[in-house]
């Protein structure tokens, strides 16, 4: 699977990866490989690495 283009969330550093989740292409900064998704995906999943969190999802890395 290649991807081309730009981060769909950074729209700054050329697209790697595509999400498994939503599909957005994104790059690898913003890609979580263990998951196989976006950063906006793997936090809307609910994902318990952010303890303490009140809902909002920080967007830069
Ligand atoms: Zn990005
Ligand atoms: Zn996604």
């Amino acid at each position: 699977m290649s991807v081309t283009g730009l981060c769909q969330i950074c729209e700054r550093r050329e697209a790697e990866y595509a999400c498994h989740r939503c599909g957005a292409a994104v790059c690898s900064i913003h890609f979580e490989t263990e998951q196989g998704v976006c950063v906006n995906c793997a936090s809307a999943e609910g994902t318990e690495d952010v303890a303490g969190g009140a809902g909002d999802v920080p967007e830069f890395r």
